[in-house]
Protein backbone atom coordinates (compact mmCIF):
# COMPACT_ATOMS: atom_id res chain seq x y z
CA UNK A 1 0.00 0.00 0.00
CA UNK A 2 1.23 3.35 -0.87
CA UNK A 3 1.01 6.26 1.42
CA UNK A 4 1.23 9.54 -0.66
CA UNK A 5 1.11 13.48 0.78
CA UNK A 6 2.08 14.83 -2.48
CA UNK A 7 -1.45 16.16 -4.81
CA UNK A 8 1.05 15.92 -7.99
CA UNK A 9 2.06 12.35 -6.89
CA UNK A 10 -1.39 11.21 -6.35
CA UNK A 11 -2.54 13.01 -9.84
CA UNK A 12 0.26 11.21 -11.40
CA UNK A 13 -0.15 7.43 -9.77
CA UNK A 14 -3.79 7.65 -10.56
CA UNK A 15 -2.89 8.52 -14.24
CA UNK A 16 -0.40 5.92 -13.78
CA UNK A 17 -3.18 3.28 -12.99
CA UNK A 18 -5.94 4.37 -15.27
CA UNK A 19 -3.49 3.77 -17.97
CA UNK A 20 -3.30 0.28 -17.46
CA UNK A 21 -6.74 0.25 -17.37
CA UNK A 22 -7.71 -0.25 -13.67
CA UNK A 23 -11.26 1.49 -12.44
CA UNK A 24 -9.96 3.39 -9.24
CA UNK A 25 -12.85 4.00 -6.53
CA UNK A 26 -12.31 6.91 -4.22
CA UNK A 27 -13.23 7.05 -0.55
CA UNK A 28 -12.77 10.53 1.17
CA UNK A 29 -12.74 10.50 4.92
CA UNK A 30 -10.88 12.54 8.13
CA UNK A 31 -9.60 9.61 9.39
CA UNK A 32 -9.95 8.09 12.99
CA UNK A 33 -11.49 5.05 10.92
CA UNK A 34 -14.15 2.99 13.09
CA UNK A 35 -16.09 -0.35 11.03
CA UNK A 36 -18.54 2.43 9.31
CA UNK A 37 -15.42 3.90 7.12
CA UNK A 38 -14.13 0.20 6.50
CA UNK A 39 -17.92 -0.83 5.12
CA UNK A 40 -17.54 1.87 2.49
CA UNK A 41 -13.63 0.76 1.77
CA UNK A 42 -15.54 -3.03 1.43
CA UNK A 43 -18.24 -1.64 -1.08
CA UNK A 44 -15.46 -0.22 -2.69
CA UNK A 45 -13.44 -2.98 -3.27
CA UNK A 46 -16.10 -4.69 -5.05
CA UNK A 47 -16.53 -1.61 -7.37
CA UNK A 48 -13.30 -1.16 -8.50
CA UNK A 49 -9.83 -2.73 -8.87
CA UNK A 50 -7.59 0.38 -6.85
CA UNK A 51 -9.20 1.39 -3.84
CA UNK A 52 -7.95 5.23 -2.71
CA UNK A 53 -8.58 6.27 0.93
CA UNK A 54 -8.13 10.23 1.49
CA UNK A 55 -7.42 10.74 4.75
CA UNK A 56 -8.00 14.64 5.49
CA UNK A 57 -9.11 16.88 8.22
CA UNK A 58 -10.35 19.56 6.12
CA UNK A 59 -9.74 23.13 7.61
CA UNK A 60 -12.43 24.72 5.57
CA UNK A 61 -15.50 22.85 7.05
CA UNK A 62 -15.18 22.81 10.22
CA UNK A 63 -16.72 26.45 11.69
CA UNK A 64 -14.52 28.72 14.25
CA UNK A 65 -16.04 27.21 17.17
CA UNK A 66 -16.10 23.72 15.98
CA UNK A 67 -13.49 20.96 17.01
CA UNK A 68 -10.82 21.02 14.17
CA UNK A 69 -7.80 21.11 16.94
CA UNK A 70 -8.89 18.42 18.77
CA UNK A 71 -10.14 16.12 15.53
CA UNK A 72 -8.57 13.08 16.95
CA UNK A 73 -5.46 11.59 14.63
CA UNK A 74 -4.53 8.35 15.11
CA UNK A 75 -2.88 8.29 11.26
CA UNK A 76 -0.57 4.84 11.96
CA UNK A 77 -3.82 2.48 13.01
CA UNK A 78 -5.59 3.66 10.56
CA UNK A 79 -2.88 2.89 7.86
CA UNK A 80 -2.65 -0.78 9.45
CA UNK A 81 -6.82 -0.59 8.94
CA UNK A 82 -6.25 0.13 5.49
CA UNK A 83 -3.52 -1.98 4.65
CA UNK A 84 -5.67 -4.87 5.82
CA UNK A 85 -8.71 -4.17 3.38
CA UNK A 86 -6.59 -4.19 0.62
CA UNK A 87 -6.37 -0.79 -0.49
CA UNK A 88 -3.84 0.04 -2.94
CA UNK A 89 -2.93 4.18 -1.76
CA UNK A 90 -3.67 6.11 1.21
CA UNK A 91 -4.17 10.06 0.05
CA UNK A 92 -3.08 11.82 3.09
CA UNK A 93 -2.26 15.71 2.04
CA UNK A 94 -0.75 17.99 4.47
CA UNK A 95 -2.81 19.88 6.80
CA UNK A 96 -1.66 23.48 4.88
CA UNK A 97 -0.56 21.06 1.73
CA UNK A 98 -4.24 21.02 -0.53
CA UNK A 99 -4.74 25.06 -0.39
CA UNK A 100 -3.33 28.03 -1.67
CA UNK A 101 -2.34 30.35 1.01
CA UNK A 102 -4.32 32.95 -1.39
CA UNK A 103 -7.31 30.04 -1.81
CA UNK A 104 -9.98 32.09 -3.21
CA UNK A 105 -12.40 29.83 -5.49
CA UNK A 106 -15.22 27.48 -3.57
CA UNK A 107 -17.86 24.97 -5.21
CA UNK A 108 -21.17 25.65 -3.24
CA UNK A 109 -24.33 23.84 -3.63
CA UNK A 110 -27.02 26.37 -3.06
CA UNK A 111 -30.61 24.44 -2.67
CA UNK A 112 -30.34 21.31 -0.50
CA UNK A 113 -27.48 22.21 1.50
CA UNK A 114 -29.24 25.41 3.23
CA UNK A 115 -30.96 23.69 5.87
CA UNK A 116 -30.88 20.82 8.75
CA UNK A 117 -26.80 20.67 9.24
CA UNK A 118 -26.41 23.71 6.96
CA UNK A 119 -28.54 25.94 8.91
CA UNK A 120 -26.43 25.21 11.84
CA UNK A 121 -23.04 25.05 10.73
CA UNK A 122 -22.76 28.13 8.11
CA UNK A 123 -19.81 26.95 5.52
CA UNK A 124 -19.90 23.48 6.48
CA UNK A 125 -20.88 21.79 3.28
CA UNK A 126 -19.39 24.65 0.57
CA UNK A 127 -16.02 23.31 2.67
CA UNK A 128 -17.21 19.81 1.60
CA UNK A 129 -17.79 20.40 -1.76
CA UNK A 130 -15.02 22.28 -1.70
CA UNK A 131 -12.39 19.74 -0.76
CA UNK A 132 -14.50 16.92 -2.72
CA UNK A 133 -14.60 18.45 -5.69
CA UNK A 134 -10.37 19.10 -5.32
CA UNK A 135 -10.23 15.34 -4.46
CA UNK A 136 -12.08 14.36 -7.63
CA UNK A 137 -9.49 16.18 -9.63
CA UNK A 138 -6.97 15.23 -7.82
CA UNK A 139 -7.63 11.13 -7.62
CA UNK A 140 -9.78 11.18 -10.79
CA UNK A 141 -12.09 8.05 -9.45
CA UNK A 142 -14.80 5.84 -11.35
CA UNK A 143 -16.62 5.74 -8.18
CA UNK A 144 -16.36 7.90 -4.81
CA UNK A 145 -18.60 6.12 -2.12
CA UNK A 146 -20.05 7.77 0.70
CA UNK A 147 -22.01 7.08 4.31
CA UNK A 148 -25.77 7.49 3.95
CA UNK A 149 -24.68 8.75 7.88
CA UNK A 150 -24.38 11.87 6.29
CA UNK A 151 -27.11 11.84 4.21
CA UNK A 152 -27.44 15.52 3.20
CA UNK A 153 -23.90 15.65 2.46
CA UNK A 154 -24.07 12.08 0.50
CA UNK A 155 -27.24 14.03 -1.39
CA UNK A 156 -25.25 17.53 -2.02
CA UNK A 157 -22.36 15.26 -3.72
CA UNK A 158 -24.93 13.93 -5.98
CA UNK A 159 -26.14 17.11 -6.92
CA UNK A 160 -22.72 18.28 -7.00
CA UNK A 161 -21.49 15.89 -9.49
CA UNK A 162 -24.71 16.43 -11.68
CA UNK A 163 -24.60 20.22 -11.73
CA UNK A 164 -20.95 19.90 -12.74
CA UNK A 165 -20.87 17.11 -15.02
CA UNK A 166 -18.13 15.45 -13.07
CA UNK A 167 -17.81 11.85 -14.32
CA UNK A 168 -17.62 10.25 -11.30
CA UNK A 169 -20.43 7.63 -9.74
CA UNK A 170 -21.43 8.37 -6.37
CA UNK A 171 -22.23 5.37 -4.44
CA UNK A 172 -23.76 4.98 -1.07
CA UNK A 173 -23.31 2.65 2.23
CA UNK A 174 -25.76 2.00 4.93
CA UNK A 175 -25.38 3.64 8.57
CA UNK A 176 -23.07 1.27 10.60
CA UNK A 177 -24.49 1.52 14.04
CA UNK A 178 -22.84 0.11 17.72
CA UNK A 179 -24.59 -2.35 19.45
CA UNK A 180 -26.95 -0.20 21.54
CA UNK A 181 -27.57 1.16 17.62
CA UNK A 182 -25.09 4.56 18.02
CA UNK A 183 -24.97 5.55 14.90
CA UNK A 184 -20.32 4.79 14.26
CA UNK A 185 -18.97 8.41 14.67
CA UNK A 186 -15.37 9.40 15.30
CA UNK A 187 -16.36 11.83 17.70
CA UNK A 188 -18.08 9.07 19.54
CA UNK A 189 -14.52 8.84 21.76
CA UNK A 190 -15.57 12.69 23.32
CA UNK A 191 -18.43 11.42 25.19
CA UNK A 192 -18.05 10.59 28.65
CA UNK A 193 -19.55 7.31 29.95
CA UNK A 194 -22.87 8.74 30.99
CA UNK A 195 -23.10 10.75 28.23
CA UNK A 196 -22.19 7.54 25.85
CA UNK A 197 -24.86 5.90 27.20
CA UNK A 198 -27.85 8.54 26.82
CA UNK A 199 -26.02 9.35 23.19
CA UNK A 200 -27.63 5.26 22.44
CA UNK A 201 -31.43 6.75 22.95
CA UNK A 202 -30.82 8.96 19.84
CA UNK A 203 -31.32 6.07 17.57
CA UNK A 204 -34.29 4.64 19.69
CA UNK A 205 -35.76 7.71 19.47
CA UNK A 206 -35.83 7.76 15.58
CA UNK A 207 -37.24 3.62 15.65
CA UNK A 208 -39.86 4.86 17.65
CA UNK A 209 -40.96 7.76 15.34
CA UNK A 210 -40.35 5.25 12.69
CA UNK A 211 -42.72 2.36 14.84
CA UNK A 212 -45.27 5.07 15.28
CA UNK A 213 -45.09 5.34 11.11
CA UNK A 214 -45.61 1.88 10.97
CA UNK A 215 -48.51 1.63 12.70
CA UNK A 216 -50.80 4.11 10.54
CA UNK A 217 -49.78 7.28 11.34
CA UNK A 218 -47.87 9.46 8.61
CA UNK A 219 -48.24 12.82 10.67
CA UNK A 220 -45.06 14.63 10.72
CA UNK A 221 -45.49 16.75 13.99
CA UNK A 222 -46.42 13.82 15.82
CA UNK A 223 -43.80 11.65 14.40
CA UNK A 224 -41.03 14.18 15.74
CA UNK A 225 -42.74 14.58 19.01
CA UNK A 226 -42.47 10.81 19.25
CA UNK A 227 -38.87 11.41 18.78
CA UNK A 228 -38.50 14.83 21.39
CA UNK A 229 -40.45 13.09 24.25
CA UNK A 230 -38.10 9.73 24.24
CA UNK A 231 -35.30 11.73 24.08
CA UNK A 232 -36.48 14.19 27.30
CA UNK A 233 -37.13 11.11 29.33
CA UNK A 234 -34.19 8.74 28.45
CA UNK A 235 -31.66 11.32 27.56
CA UNK A 236 -31.73 14.44 30.04
CA UNK A 237 -28.42 15.64 29.10
CA UNK A 238 -28.92 15.69 25.07
CA UNK A 239 -29.87 18.86 23.59
CA UNK A 240 -31.94 18.57 19.96
CA UNK A 241 -30.01 21.12 17.99
CA UNK A 242 -32.85 19.80 14.83
CA UNK A 243 -35.14 17.17 14.33
CA UNK A 244 -36.83 17.32 10.67
CA UNK A 245 -38.71 15.47 8.34
CA UNK A 246 -37.84 15.87 4.83
CA UNK A 247 -38.55 14.56 1.87
CA UNK A 248 -36.21 11.83 1.28
CA UNK A 249 -34.57 13.72 -1.86
CA UNK A 250 -35.40 17.23 -2.09
CA UNK A 251 -34.87 17.88 1.87
CA UNK A 252 -37.67 20.12 2.09
CA UNK A 253 -39.57 19.38 5.29
CA UNK A 254 -43.13 17.41 4.95
CA UNK A 255 -46.14 17.46 6.65
CA UNK A 256 -47.45 14.14 5.65
CA UNK A 257 -45.31 11.19 4.60
CA UNK A 258 -46.71 10.12 1.36
CA UNK A 259 -43.73 9.78 -0.31
CA UNK A 260 -39.65 8.36 1.03
CA UNK A 261 -38.83 10.65 3.61
CA UNK A 262 -36.14 10.91 6.52
CA UNK A 263 -36.17 11.67 9.67
CA UNK A 264 -32.79 13.51 10.75
CA UNK A 265 -31.44 14.91 13.52
CA UNK A 266 -28.54 16.62 15.22
CA UNK A 267 -28.20 16.26 18.72
CA UNK A 268 -25.79 17.86 21.43
CA UNK A 269 -24.51 15.16 24.06
CA UNK A 270 -22.85 17.42 26.44
CA UNK A 271 -20.09 19.41 23.70
CA UNK A 272 -20.35 16.56 21.28
CA UNK A 273 -22.82 16.93 18.31
CA UNK A 274 -24.07 13.95 17.04
CA UNK A 275 -25.96 13.42 14.16
CA UNK A 276 -27.88 10.38 12.91
CA UNK A 277 -31.07 9.64 10.24
CA UNK A 278 -33.84 7.18 9.21
CA UNK A 279 -36.07 6.81 5.97
CA UNK A 280 -39.39 6.53 6.68
CA UNK A 281 -41.91 5.97 4.44
P1 LIG B 1 -15.79 11.30 8.05
O1 LIG B 1 -14.45 10.68 8.30
O2 LIG B 1 -16.59 11.49 9.28
O3 LIG B 1 -15.68 12.54 7.19
O4 LIG B 1 -16.61 10.26 7.18
C1 LIG B 1 -16.10 9.73 5.99
C2 LIG B 1 -17.17 8.92 5.31
O5 LIG B 1 -17.57 7.86 6.16
C3 LIG B 1 -18.43 9.73 5.00
O6 LIG B 1 -18.92 9.33 3.72
C4 LIG B 1 -19.36 9.31 6.10
O7 LIG B 1 -20.73 9.41 5.74
C5 LIG B 1 -18.97 7.88 6.30
N1 LIG B 1 -19.36 7.40 7.63
C6 LIG B 1 -19.03 7.93 8.83
N2 LIG B 1 -19.64 7.24 9.82
C7 LIG B 1 -20.35 6.25 9.24
C8 LIG B 1 -21.21 5.21 9.73
N3 LIG B 1 -21.43 5.05 11.03
N4 LIG B 1 -21.79 4.40 8.84
C9 LIG B 1 -21.57 4.55 7.51
N5 LIG B 1 -20.79 5.51 6.98
C10 LIG B 1 -20.19 6.35 7.84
Amino acid sequence: MLVINNPEEMRQWSRERRREGSRIALVPTMGCLHEGHLSLIRLAREEADAVVVSIFVNPIQFGPAEDLEKYPRPFDADLARCRELGVAAVFAPAAGGLYAEDHSVFVEETEISTGLCGRTRPGHFRGVTTVVCKLFNLVQPDTAVFGRKDAQQALIIQRMVRDLNIPVRIITGPVVREKDGLAMSSRNRYLAPEERRQAAFIYQGLLAASAHYQAGHNDGASLLDFFRDLIAEKAPDALIEYAALVDGKSLQPVEKVTAPAMLAVAVRVGDTRLIDNIQIG
